[in-house]
C-alpha cells in the first residue's frame, strides 16, 4: 500500500452519494472505533474518524476487482463457461426433506436446511435475516443459535438488512467463534472484502466458517414498499410470504394469493444501488441459492467451494436434504444464465449512463 488510505470521506463521495451503497453494514462493522452508524440504510459519521481505511477497504461498492477477487477467493478466474454465473465446481435442485423446514422455507429449504446443519455441526451461531415485531416486514439481521430461531428467520424478505452489522455483532456481542452468514450477492462481496487483503478484519475472518450467498434481482426501498402496500390496500400484517416469481410480485396469507401483479407494477420501488449491480448469483458465496433452474418446492445450489460441497454433502448424508444434480447443460439452467447476463449488462449501462 502507497500513500495514504481512502477514509470515510472517500466512501461519502465515491459510493453514498453517487447512490451506489447497498446498505450491507460492512464499513459501520469494521470501523476500529465505532464512528459510523447507519441511519434509515445510509451510512454517517457519528463521531472521530482516525483515517484507518478500513471502512472504505471493505466496502463492496468501492474499487471491486472481480478478476483480482476471484483469483483471491478460488486461486483462477471464471472459465467461458462461467462467465454468466461465476466460478463453480457444481448445480444441483436441492429440497429439504422435513416439514418444519419447508413449511418455513422460501422454495426448497436448502438454505435453512444447511444452517440447521451447520449448527448443529461444526458452528455455534448462524447470521440471517429477521423481522422486525411491528409486522411491517422490516428486516433486521439475527444471530440465531438455534434451530427455531432459524426457521423463524427463513422465507425471502425483499427489502434490504445490513448483515454484516449482524456478522460483527456474533462477533463482538454473542462471543460467537465458528458462524454461518446468509445474504445477498452484495453483501457475499462484502464479506469476502472482510475476509482478503492488507485491510482484512481478522476478527470477523476468524469467525465467518460459511457464506450463503442468494440469487437477487433487486431489493425495494422499505418505504416505498409499505407506500406501495397501503395503496395497494394490503395490510403487510396480513401476509405470510411475499414471492416474486415468473415476473410476478405476489403476495400470501394462508397460501391464498391476495395480491398478484406484474413485477413491472413494483419497478418504482427498486433501490437506485440495485441498477448498479451486476451481480444475480452471489458470485462470491460458497453456495448460491434461488429457485430460478428448479422446479417449484425446489432450490437451485451453485457449489462454488469445498466448503461449500462439505456444508451441502454433509447436510445430504444426514438426511436432512435430497439433492439432485443439475448437468451444466440442462436447459432448465438457460434462463438463470441469461438473467444474470442481463443483469451484468444493464448495470454496465446504468454505471456508464450515471457516471
Ligand atoms: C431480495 C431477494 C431477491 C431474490 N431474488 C431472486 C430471484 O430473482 N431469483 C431467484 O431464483 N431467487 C431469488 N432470491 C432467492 C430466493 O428468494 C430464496 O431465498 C432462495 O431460493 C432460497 O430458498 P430456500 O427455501 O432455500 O431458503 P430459506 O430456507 O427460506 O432461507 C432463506 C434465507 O434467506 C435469508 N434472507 C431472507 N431475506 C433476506 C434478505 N433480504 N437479505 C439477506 N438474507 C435474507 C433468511 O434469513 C433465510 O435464512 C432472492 C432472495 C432475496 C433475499
Ligand atoms: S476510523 Fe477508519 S473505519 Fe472509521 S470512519 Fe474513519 S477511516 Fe473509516
Ligand atoms: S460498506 Fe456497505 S453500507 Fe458502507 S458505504 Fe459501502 S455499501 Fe454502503
Ligand atoms: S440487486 Fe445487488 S445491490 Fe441490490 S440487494 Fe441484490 S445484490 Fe444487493
Amino acid at each position: 500500500m502507497s500513500g495514504r488510505p481512502k477514509i470515510f470521506g472517500h466512501l461519502m463521495t465515491e459510493v453514498i452519494r453517487k447512490g451506489t451503497c447497498v446498505s450491507c453494514g460492512s464499513c459501520a462493522a469494521v470501523c476500529p472505533v465505532n464512528s459510523i452508524e447507519l441511519d434509515a440504510g445510509t451510512p454517517k459519521l457519528a463521531g472521530l474518524c482516525v483515517a484507518c481505511g478500513m471502512c472504505y477497504a471493505n466496502c463492496p461498492s468501492a474499487e471491486f476487482d472481480v478478476e483480482a477477487m476471484e483469483t483471491q477467493v478460488y486461486g483462477r478466474t471464471r472459465s467461458k463457461e462461467e462467465a454468466d454465473i461465476g466460478v463453480h465446481t457444481g448445480i444441483y435442485a436441492v429440497r429439504a426433506k422435513d416439514e418444519s423446514i419447508t413449511e418455513h422455507a422460501q422454495d426448497g429449504g436448502a438454505v435453512s436446511a444447511v444452517l440447521s446443519q451447520f449448527l448443529s455441526g461444526v458452528g455455534d451461531g448462524v447470521v440471517v435475516t429477521g423481522l422486525d415485531s411491528e409486522g411491517v416486514w422490516a428486516p433486521k439481521p439475527v444471530v440465531a443459535s438455534t434451530e427455531k430461531e432459524l426457521l423463524d428467520c427463513a422465507g425471502t424478505k425483499y427489502t434490504s438488512s445490513p448483515t454484516l452489522i449482524g456478522v460483527d455483532s456474533a462477533v463482538t456481542e454473542y462471543q460467537k467463534e465458528k458462524i454461518a452468514v446468509v445474504g445477498t450477492p452484495c453483501q457475499m462481496r462484502g464479506l469476502r472484502k472482510v475476509e482478503t487483503g492488507e485491510f482484512a478484519e481478522a476478527k470477523i475472518n476468524d469467525a465467518v466458517d460459511l457464506k450463503v450467498g442468494l440469487f437477487c434481482m433487486e431489493t425495494f426501498n422499505h418505504a416505498s414498499f409499505l407506500e406501495y402496500l397501503e395503496n395497494a390496500e394490503v395490510d403487510p400484517s396480513d401476509v405470510d410470504k411475499f414471492e416474486i416469481k415468473n415476473g410476478r410480485f405476489i403476495a400470501l396469507q394462508g397460501g391464498e394469493r391476495i395480491h398478484n401483479v406484474r413485477l413491472s407494477k413494483v419497478k418504482e420501488l427498486i433501490r437506485p444501488c440495485c441498477h448498479s449491480c451486476g451481480d444475480f448469483t452471489s458470485e462470491f458465496a460458497d453456495l448460491s441459492v434461488g429457485n430460478m433452474g428448479s422446479p417449484d418446492g425446489w432450490s437451485t445450489v451453485v457449489v462454488r467451494t469445498e466448503k461449500g460441497d462439505k456444508a451441502l454433502k454433509t447436510s445430504e448424508k444426514a438426511g436432512l436434504i435430497e439433492i439432485k444434480l443439475i448437468a451444466e447443460d440442462d436447459e432448465a439452467l438457460a434462463p438463470v444464465k441469461k438473467l444474470a447476463r442481463k443483469k451484468r449488462k444493464d448495470a454496465a449501462k446504468y454505471l456508464k449512463e450515471s457516471s
